[in-house]
């Protein structure tokens, strides 16, 4: 068997990254080891204490440090409402709009059959059980605006149409500022039907 020298390991190992192909692994290596030895060392420390310290909370899913993180033991927090998304930068970009003060579930990931992602890769029991043991009365959906972020919102609403819950589709609307001639179509197109008498 051909030995693999410890630079191969190092490309090899950075090619799990998305978007890294061979040649950007090996540019990234020399990177690492002959321009940035110290922030080399420091990213591959942080990886491995992220590794060994952080769990997903029991709760949201999320990622924390503890069993439950600060959002789901936080008494500020509107325990009636829950709002699902697919991953944490959803979780952070939703939190940086102070606009919402429920709670959160983060699927980390979301329904794509093509690609064998069915409802157990994003923690639907999980789900369910958070949402039978709360006082939540409102479920908001707020998986993207894709064909596999829509079927998973339906997914989950059917999952709840025979409880008494309210179940919520955030609304996709022309950004603040946006000029409407630069705006894609299909944003302009939802924009129209979901209108609101003013
Ligand atoms: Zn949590």
């Amino acid at each position: 068997m051909k030995k693999i020298e410890v630079l191969e390991q190092l490309v090899e190992a950075l090619k799990i990254l998305p978007g890294v192909g061979p040649k950007s692994a090996l540019r990234l290596t020399y990177f690492l080891l002959q321009r940035n030895r110290k922030g080399a060392k420091i990213l591959s420390e942080n990886i491995s204490n992220a590794l060994e310290q952080l769990i997903h909370c029991e709760l949201c899913n999320n990622f924390s440090e503890e069993p439950e993180c600060s959002i789901c033991s936080s008494s500020k927090r509107d325990k009636n409402t829950i709002c699902v998304v697919e991953m944490p930068t959803d979780f952070l970009m939703l939190e940086e709009t102070h606009s919402y003060n429920g709670l959160y579930f983060i699927l980390m990931g979301r329904l794509s059959p093509l690609d064998g992602i069915g409802p157990n890769d994003i923690h639907l029991s999980k789900l369910v059980k958070r949402i039978k043991d709360s006082n939540i009365n409102e479920i908001i959906l707020a998986t993207n605006f894709t064909v596999e972020g829509n079927a998973t919102a339906q997914y989950i609403k059917e999952l709840f149409k025979d409880i008494d819950i309210e179940t919520t589709r955030i609304a996709r609307g022309l950004p603040i500022g946006g000029e409407i001639e630069y705006v894609d179509s299909g944003t302009l197109a939802q924009a129209i039907v979901e209108r609101k008498k003013i």
